[in-house]
Order: C-alpha cells, then structure tokens, then sequence
C-alpha cells in the first residue's frame, strides 16, 4: 500500500482536516493507495506556489532547464519498476504496461529537453522606416494539467513536459484512479532540482474533482489548461475555460477506424489489428474499435484475428507469472458498460468470434464481434475495452464512409499494399492520426498528436506543443527619428 500527499513548493504536505481518499486495486479489492483529498483551498495554494516559482523558472536559461529534465527522465527509467508495481495496483494493468510507460515517458521529458533551445522567437520585416518588429515566444505562466489514468505515466508526463521545456510553471491535478502515479512523476523532476513551486500535484477524492477543477480553472495564476480524459468532462472543461477566456488543449475520446482493403497483407493487418485492440485491455484513446473490412477479404480476416484473439487471455498480473496478456478492466464499472455493449449487439444479430463477451470480475478475455452495424450501440459508442468489431465494408469508398461515420476522429490505420491508394484513403480519413499499414496505437514524443471533431483541438508533440504553450507577442524597436502625422 502506497500513502501520498499533496505535492505543493516541493513540500509532501496533508490536505485540509488531513482528508484522503483510497484507490482499491481493481483485481484484489485491496487498498493501493492512501491518498491526500485536496479541497478548494488547498488547490489554490497550489496554483498559488506555482505562480510565486514562475518568474525565477521563467527566466532561467535554455540550458538549465533543460539539464533537470533530462535527468528527471533518467530518474524516471531508474523506477521503472516502481511505476510498473503501481500500474498493477492502482490500474489493474500490466507491469509490461507500466515500463512501456515509464520509458515512453521518460523519452518525452527528453525531447522537451532538447526543444528548451527550439522556442523560436522572428524579426518581421515592417513596412515602417527604422522598425525593427520581432515575433517573440514567451512562457504563459502557470499551466493546468489533468490527465486521465490509462496510458497513467505517459500522459501525467505529457501534461507538464513542454509546458515546463516552454518556461512555465505547472499544477498537475491526478487522476483519482492513479494518484500514487502521478505523484511519483513529479517526484522525479524534484529529485532531478526542479525548484520549489516548479511543479506541484493536487490529488482529489473522485466527488471533489468538479469542484478543484473548476478552482484551478478560475484560478488568475493559471493561464493554459490541458486537458486529456473523456469527451464528456472534456466538453465541461471548454465551457469552463470559455468562461473565463482561458486557452484550452482538449485530448479526448476516439473510436479508431482501421481499414482492411482488398489488397491488403492479411497476417500483417491481424497482427496490426490484435495489438491495436488488445493492448492494455482496449483502454487506449487510440485503440482500435472499428475493423472496416473489404467483403473479399473479411472471411479470411476475421477467421485469422479470432484465432490469435482466442490466445490473448486476461489474467492478474500480480500472481499470472506473466502467463497472460491481458490485465484487468480499470473497474467494475467499467467493465458493465462493456458487458453491455456486447449483449446489445448479439441481441441486434452480431456474431461473437472470440470471447464469451462476460468478465470475471475485472478480468475479460480479448473479445471480437462480427457483422456490426449502425443500429448497435458499439457501433458508435466509445467501448474502452478488450473488444473490439469488424464492420464489413463493399468497396473502399464505402469503407471510407464507414470510417467517417463516428463523432469522433483521433487515430485511424489502412491496410493495402498499393501505398499510392492507401495515401489516396488516409488523406479522406477525418482523424487527426493515420497510420498506413500500421497499428492506430502508437506515440512518440516528437509527433503531432491529437484529434479532430469529438476527439478535441490542440496538439501536443513537441514542436506543435510550443504553439499551445508559449505567448506569441509584437515587440518592436524604432531607430532614428519616426515621422508623425501631426
Ligand atoms: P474522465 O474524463 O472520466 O476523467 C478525466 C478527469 O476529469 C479526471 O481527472 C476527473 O477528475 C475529471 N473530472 C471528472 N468529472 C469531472 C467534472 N464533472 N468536472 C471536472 N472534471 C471532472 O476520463 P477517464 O475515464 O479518466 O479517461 C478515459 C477517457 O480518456 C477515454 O474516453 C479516452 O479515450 C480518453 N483519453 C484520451 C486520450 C487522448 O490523448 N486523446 C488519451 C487517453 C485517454
């Protein structure tokens, strides 16, 4: 068991009334974590620290900067174990997810690193005699990060990596389903001689979080938000932000398409595809949803992914001596929703290939359904589960009419050996991501990463995030003498 407090000016202090929250291991049903519940006040004090660490954080140079956020990440590998054990206790996940995290993690608080010295700033020719315009990028302030618990260390870490590269200060609000995650990526960049206020972590029981968000939105301190979760509290944050004129970064939902066209290399797209859909139980905003296959292949596809998806079988991963795959579902909640999912499709004629469509507990088989169509809620419905449909398409422009059929549009893959055809379908495909003959799940630090429609606005990857991050400002210089009018 894990006990964290809030993280304010460096210091692990209590919440007020020395209240806290508890995070249950979703598999055991034991306590994970003990946490500290932030109320009101204390979300102000912490945005209150962040603000007084600015102006020293701020003018600090490139090179400083840099050097205490590339250590944090070697710091950050070196607990790769740690953050692995707290994966399996606070998320239910595997250990094999939570170092593929830590080091994703770790490599994006180095490519921050590296950008400290890309914030550029331009001279603007001006048309006034003497002018000297320049375009300057300058850090914003404090900025608001609040990340979900799926992908936990990576995202924690997104959330403030270039917000910090960029100058400013920052307050990560945790999520309350993996508070001793994001606590401990915190305590990676103190370790690594982040100042004090530089970075401070606010945890919160889960019926505060209306609340400390809307505290640290209004907060005058806080001057960006980023905001990765649900389309459904990401649209309560743009409201919020709107309220009080605030730019926001919206990560949120995704129902990825991945297209099987005619030509496509079948062994290729079903390993594509099961990874895709499978990885960390489907709970990826770019997991794979939707398999959109050509009727000429879809025989052949479907009897080739519910083979391998029979073999990937969920498991506890604190006692399986890594015998399964698959981990367990984030809560019992969550896990209903997907039972339900799957009963309404079958009563609506889908066929089940892989997967008895019910959970153990927590603990759900990779599961596949056959012959979806737009009168099932699956169809539409974000499942963030190990299950995952095949819509059988006539042709490629039906596929691609298929694909677009979705509120949402973050990833989205095609699958065909022609490349000029499969550019042709990637470039009709509304998504902010597309991978061509590779799975929808896959990040790196240094890409352009985001969605289009219900799947938010904002980039995050480096050199777009400096964009979101940074204050573009006109300062000018005149020279000699300037001719007025009057
Ligand atoms: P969630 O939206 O339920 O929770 C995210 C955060 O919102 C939490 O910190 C919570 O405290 C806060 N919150 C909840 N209710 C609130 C309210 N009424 N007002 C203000 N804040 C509130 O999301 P989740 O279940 O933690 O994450 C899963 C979702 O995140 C999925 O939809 C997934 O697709 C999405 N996601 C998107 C990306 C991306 O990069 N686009 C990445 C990962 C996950």
């Amino acid at each position: 068991m894990t006990e964290i407090k809030l993280l304010i000016d460096n210091e692990d202090i209590s919440a007020t009334n020395n209240r806290t929250f508890e995070r249950k291991n979703p598999i055991t049903g034991k306590t994970a974590t003990i946490a500290a519940a932030a109320n009101a006040a204390d979300a102000r004090k912490a945005a209150t620290a962040a603000a007084a660490a600015f102006p020293a954080w701020s003018k600090m140079g490139p090179g400083a900067r840099r050097k205490i956020l590339l250590k944090a990440a070697d710091i950050m590998e070196s607990k790769g174990a740690e953050f692995g054990r707290l994966v399996v206790e606070e998320t239910g996940s595997t250990a094999m997810w939570g170092g593929f995290n830590a080091h994703l993690a770790a490599n994006m608080l180095r490519e921050a690193g590296g950008m400290t010295t890309q914030i550029q700033s331009n001279i603007i020719p001006s048309d006034t005699p003497g002018l000297m315009a320049m375009g300057i990028r300058q850090p914003v302030g404090v900025v608001l990060g609040i990340a979900p618990w799926n992908a936990p260390v990576i995202l924690g870490t997104r959330a403030i990596a270039m917000p910090l590269a960029c100058g400013n200060t920052v307050v990560l609000k945790a999520s309350e389903l993996c508070p001793a995650i994001h606590h401990l990526i915190a305590q990676c960049l103190v370790e690594a001689g982040a100042p004090a206020g530089v970075v401070n972590v606010v945890t919160n029981a889960p019926e505060d979080a209306p609340e400390i968000v809307e505290t640290l939105i209004a907060h005058p301190a806080v001057r960006r938000i980023n905001f990765t979760g649900s389309t459904r509290v990401g649209r309560i944050i743009a409201k919020l932000a709107a309220e009080h004129l605030k730019p926001v970064l919206l990560e949120l939902g995704g129902k990825a398409p991945f297209l099987v066209l005619d030509d496509a290399d079948l062994d290729e797209a079903v390993n594509a595809a099961a990874f895709g859909a499978y990885m960390n139980q489907g709970q990826i905003c770019m997991s794979t949803e939707r398999l959109v296959v050509d009727n000429a292949i879809a025989d052949d596809f479907v009897e080739k992914l519910a083979a391998k998806a029979r073999t990937l079988t969920a498991g506890d991963p604190s006692k399986d001596n890594h015998n399964h795959i698959l981990g367990g579902v984030v809560n019992v909640e969550a896990v209903n929703r997907i039972e339900e999912l799957v009963k309404d499709a079958i009563s609506k004629g889908a066929k089940l290939v892989a997967g008895s469509g019910k959970a153990d507990g927590v603990l759900m088989d990779a599961t596949l359904l056959d012959h979806v169509t737009p009168a099932m809620r699956i169809y539409s419905e974000e499942s963030f589960g190990p299950v995952c449909v095949v819509i059988r398409a006539g042709n490629e422009n039906e596929a691609v009419r298929i694909a677009n059929d979705s509120e949402y549009g973050l990833s989205s893959a095609v699958f065909s050996q022609n490349i000029t055809r499969a550019m042709a379908v990637a470039g009709r495909i509304e998504s902010g991501i597309c991978h061509i003959n590779s799975p929808t799940v896959q990040d790196e630090a240094q890409m352009p990463f985001g969605g289009v429609k219900s799947s938010g606005y904002g980039r995050f990857g480096s050199n777009a995030s400096i964009d979101e991050f940074t204050e573009l400002r006109w300062i000018t210089i005149q020279s000699g003498k300037r001719h007025y009018p009057f």
